[in-house]
């Protein structure tokens, strides 16, 4: 019998299970709060429950899915990479970055306002169908969707190492391996349960999903007023050279993307992201930042631009710092405001499935 994974359940599936074992239903709350508030991991950790329910979890759930098999920590030590291998011996990365307190105090946890932004950035698969030439993920290909327990706990997994430090976590993103959009059911039963009030209790507004941009998918998320942030991954602001990076822009053009982006703004008032990977002479040219602010124009957004981070299947190359000023300078011309981050975590393979290509 294949046993499950005590992370795939709701709260309500788990109460139900409870009472077909003939437990009482508030057994689901303790064990909820255990897993959810304390990060208990294994089932003897439960000393509030009698040893015969602990045994009967033992005997039926899986508590312990992600091994953790290798860590990298950038030589900064503020990027930490952990590669987790799955149940069925595959394997997802996960990311987490600290923040000094001094970036961005305003992102600050209520609870914690002394800490920095402590941000994890979780996968939604194994591999990726949707093959972006300049991914490691997508040079790897599809292999399976995380279901939403493992999703959630990776996020588990975190938020008990920062718990040793008296830390918490303060943002998610859902930019690691896989579309999340391609894996929606998924995805989204994991948000839920991380917004769970009666547990984690993690607040949509502190997660953000990147898509490559999945168009009825975007509909489907605005139609569903999430208070969670969406990125989508423009990278090119013409559809040639779209199409070249991003096969899936030969089934929604970037017209038809831009057009379901100013529906999502409009539906739920979010300023969306979008972010542009800033590859040498191919998109961080003066032209490609016009065409861009062009596009752009009057849309309630934000433009993130990061110098590639080169893989071995892509012959491009990251961009020059000049580069990228002049980039970021155009678009604030034209009234776009415009990021360009530093690589973080560049010295352990941060990029999106490189840490597992090489596994
Ligand atoms: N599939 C989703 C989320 C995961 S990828 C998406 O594509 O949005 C997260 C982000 O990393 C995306 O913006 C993606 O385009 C970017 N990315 C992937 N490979 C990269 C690389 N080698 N260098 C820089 N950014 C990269
Ligand atoms: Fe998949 Fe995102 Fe990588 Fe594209 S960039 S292959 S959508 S993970």
């Amino acid at each position: 019998m294949e046993v499950s994974l005590i992370y795939d359940l709701s709260l309500s599936e788990l109460a139900s299970l409870l009472v077909a074992w003939g437990e009482p239903a508030y057994r689901a709350r303790q064990i909820w709060r255990g897993l959810y508030r304390n990060f208990w991991k294994t089932p003897e950790e439960f000393t509030n429950l009698p040893a015969s329910l602990r045994k009967k979890l033992t005997e039926s759930l899986l508590f312990n899915n992600l091994v953790p098999v290798t860590t990298l920590r950038s030589s900064d030590g503020e990027t930490l990479k952990t590669l987790f291998r799955l149940q069925d011996g595959k394997a997802v990365e996960t990311v987490l970055m600290k923040y000094d307190p001094s970036v961005a105090v305003h992102q600050a946890h209520r609870d914690h306002p002394g800490q920095g932004r402590r941000t994890v950035c979780i996968s939604t698969q194994v591999g990726c169908a949707m093959g972006c030439v300049f991914c490691a993920t997508g040079q790897m290909g599809f292999k399976r969707h995380l279901s939403s327990g493992e999703i959630v706990a990776q996020v588990m997994y975190f938020a008990r190492q920062l718990l040793a430090q008296g830390e918490v976590i303060t943002n998610v993103v859902v930019m690691g391996m896989g579309e999340p959009f391609h894996n929606y059911e998924n995805t989204m039963s994991a948000i839920d349960r991380l917004n769970d009030r009666g547990g984690y209790n993690f607040g949509a507004r502190r997660i953000t999903i990147s898509t490559v941009g999945l168009v009825p998918a975007i509909r489907r998320f605005a139609a569903e007023k999430r208070q969670v942030n969406l990125a989508i991954s423009l990278h090119a602001a013409n559809d040639e050279l779209r199409d070249s990076m991003l096969p899936i822009n030969k089934s929604y053009t970037i017209d038809e993307l831009l057009a379901a982006c100013r529906d999502f703004i409009a539906i739920t008032g979010r300023r969306i992201t979008f972010e542009w990977a800033l590859v040498n002479g191919v998109n961080d040219t003066p032209e490609q930042a016009q065409l861009l602010a062009r596009k752009l124009k009057g849309m309630l957004c934000h433009v993130n631009a990061i110098p590639l981070n080169p893989t071995d299947g892509y012959s491009g190359q990251a961009t020059t710092r000049k580069h990228a000023e002049e980039f970021k300078e155009v678009l604030s011309r034209f009234g776009i405001p415009c990021t360009v981050r530093l690589r973080r975590g560049m010295d352990i393979h941060a990029g999106c499935g490189q840490l597992v290509s090489e596994y």
